[in-house]
C-alpha cells in the first residue's frame, strides 16, 4: 500500500509538476517544524533509544540543518549542455529516480531519516521509509510534521515493521526504483541480493571497525579527548566509532594511563534525562547481550581487560566503558564490530606498521589520525583506505560533507552535494541542428 501511494504521488502533478523552488519551500517548512518541535522530538528519541537527552537534542539539530541544507538544493539541480560538433549538441536532464525505499537503523533514527529524506525530496522523488523495529516511535512523531508541512499525500510514507518482513518486502517490491540502507554489513549483503532481482540502484552505509592512530609526535591530551569521544559517544553505537586505537610504542603507556584515568571524569552513566548524563543504556537486550558476550570473547582470546567489561547498575542495559589491551590482529575483538562502549588498544613501532594495521580490515568507513607533522598527516590521509579521515579529531560529521565508506563499509555517499547523486538519473538528449 505504501509503495502504491508513493507511485501515485510520483505521478501526481501536485508533486511531479511542482516547481523546484516550491518543493524546496516545503522542505524548509518541514525543517522549521522540526525546530519548533525539537523538545518533543528529542524527548521521544531518548525514550525510544536510551541516548542522553543532550545527544538527542544534537540529533534534532542535525535533522533541522540537513533538511534546510537540501531544501536549498531543490532548485539548484541542473543538467549540462555539451557541445559536440557544429551539426549537433547534447544536453542533460537530471530526473528523479522514482520511488525510493529507505531503511534506517536504531542508533540515530531521526538523523538517519533526515540524511535520506533530504536528498530524495530535493531531487523530486517519493519515499517509503522503514524505521528500525527497536526505535519505532520518533519517526512516527516526525511523520505528523510531514503532514503539517503540506507535502502532497503519498510523497513520504513511513512504515514500521521487522526487517525480515517489512524491510524485505520493501526491497523486493518491483515498483521500488531505488534502495538506501543504513545498518549492519550482514544485512547490507542481504539487501544487495534482494535488490538485484529488479536491478534497483542501491546506496549502503554499513559497518566499520575504524582505526584511530596516535603517532609519536601527537598532542597526547587532544588524542585522549577525541579517542574517548570517538568510541564512547552514543553508547558506542556509531558506525564510524573509532574502535581500534593504534598507538606508537613510545607513547603507548602514557596514552593508556591518561585514557583510562579520563573515562570516569567524562563518561557519566545513568538516567538519560538527567542533565549531565553522557551515557545511557544500550538500545536493547540484544545489543546489551552482544557487547557483554564480546567481553567474554576478549577474555577467552587472552586479551587483557583494563577497565569496564561489566554492567553498570543492576537494572537497565548499561555497560561500563570497556578497554582491552594485549590484543592481537587475529582476535575477534580486534576484527569484528562490537557496537558498544568497547575499545581495543594496539601498539605499533613504524608508520608502515601503523598503516598496515589501519588497513588490515574488511571495513573502510572512517579513520582518525593524531600527529603534529603536517605532511605526514596528509600522506596518511591519502594512504588510509576509508571513506572519511579525521586529522587530530574523530567522528566529525557535517551535513555539508560527504559521508560513506569503502570496502565492506558501504556503497555510495550521503550528505553534501555528493549525496544528491544517488537520487537523480542523468538523461542525455542529443539534438540535430541540421534540419
Ligand atoms: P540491522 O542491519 O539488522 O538493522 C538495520 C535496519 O535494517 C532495521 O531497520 C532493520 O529492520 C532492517 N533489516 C534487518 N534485516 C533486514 C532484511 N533482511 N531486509 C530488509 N531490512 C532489514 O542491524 P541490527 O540487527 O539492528 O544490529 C546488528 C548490528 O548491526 C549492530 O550490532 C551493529 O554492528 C550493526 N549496526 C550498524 C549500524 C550502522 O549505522 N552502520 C546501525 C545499526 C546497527
Amino acid at each position: 500500500m505504501a509503495v502504491k501511494a508513493a507511485r501515485a504521488a510520483f505521478n501526481n502533478p501536485a508533486w511531479r509538476d511542482l516547481s523546484s523552488t516550491a518543493r524546496g519551500d516545503l522542505m524548509f517548512k518541514l525543517s522549521a517544524l522540526a525546530e519548533q518541535h525539537s523538545h518533543l522530538l528529542a524527548t521521544v528519541e531518548t525514550w525510544d533509544n536510551g541516548k542522553a537527552f543532550s545527544s538527542a537534542q544534537g540529533d534534532v539539530d542535525e535533522v533541522v540543518g540537513t533538511l534546510k541544507y537540501y531544501a536549498g538544493f531543490a532548485d539548484k539541480i541542473h543538467g549540462q549542455t555539451i557541445e559536440t560538433s557544429p551539426a549537433k549538441f547534447a544536453y542533460t536532464l537530471r530526473e528523479p529516480v522514482g520511488v525510493c525505499g529507505q531503511i534506517i537503523p536504531w542508533n540515530y533514527p531521526l538523523a538517519m531519516a533526515a540524511w535520506k529524506l533530504g536528498p530524495a525530496l530535493a531531487c523530486g522523488n517519493t519515499v517509503v521509509l522503514k524505521a528500525a523495529e527497536s526505535t519505532p516511535l520518533s519517526i512516527l512523531v516526525f511523520a505528523n510534521l510531514i503532514k503539517e508541512a503540506g507535502f502532497p499525500p503519498g510523497v513520504i510514507n513511513i512504515i514500521n515493521g521487522h526487517g525480515r518482513e517489512a524491510g524485505a518486502a520493501l526491497i523486493q517490491h518491483p515498483d521500488v526504483d531505488k534502495v538506501a540502507f543504513t545498518g549492519s554489513t550482514a544485512t547490507g549483503r542481504e539487501i544487495m541480493k534482494m535488490a538485484s532481482q529488479t536491478l534497483k540502484t542501491i546506496t549502503l552505509e554499513t559497518g566499520g571497525k575504524s582505526p584511530l592512530l596516535v603517532f609519536a609526535d601527537a598532542d597526547l591530551d587532544n588524542a585522549v579527548y577525541w579517542a574517548h569521544k570517538g568510541i564512547m559517544a552514543n553508547q558506542g553505537q556509531i558506525c564510524t566509532a573509532t574502535s581500534r586505537i593504534l598507538v606508537h610504542d613510545s607513547l603507548f603507556d602514557a596514552f593508556l594511563d591518561r585514557f583510562v584515568a579520563y573515562i570516569p571524569t567524562v563518561s557519566r552513566l545513568g538516567d538519560p534525562f538527567v542533565p549531565g548524563t553522557t551515557q545511557g543504556p544500550q538500545v536493547s537486550q540484544a545489543q546489551y547481550d552482544r557487547v557483554l558476550a564480546y567481553v567474554q570473547i576478549g577474555k577467552q582470546e587472552g586479551a587483557r581487560l583494563v577497565c569496564g567489561g561489566e554492567p553498570f547498575m543492576s537494572s537497565g542495559y548499561f555497560i561500563q566503558p570497556t578497554v582491552f589491551t594485549e590484543v592481537t590482529e587475529e582476535m575477534r575483538i580486534y576484527r569484528e564490530e562490537v557496537f558498544g562502549p568497547f575499545v581495543v588498544l594496539v601498539r605499533f613501532t613504524s608508520d608502515e606498521e601503523a598503516l598496515r594495521l589501519a588497513n588490515g580490515t574488511e571495513y573502510g568507513l572512517g579513520a582518525a589520525l593524531f600527529t603534529s607533522h603536517l605532511s605526514k598527516a596528509h600522506r596518511m590521509a591519502r594512504a588510509i583506505q576509508s571513506g572519511m579521515v579525521w586529522i587530530n579529531s574523530s567522528n566529525d560529521s557535517d551535513y555539508r560533507v560527504p559521508f560513506g565508506g569503502v570496502k565492506q563499509s558501504g556503497i555510495g555517499r550521503e550528505l553534501g552535494e555528493a549525496g544528491l547523486a544517488a537520487y537523480s538519473n542523468i538523461k542525455a538528449v542529443h539534438v540535430n541542428l541540421r534540419v
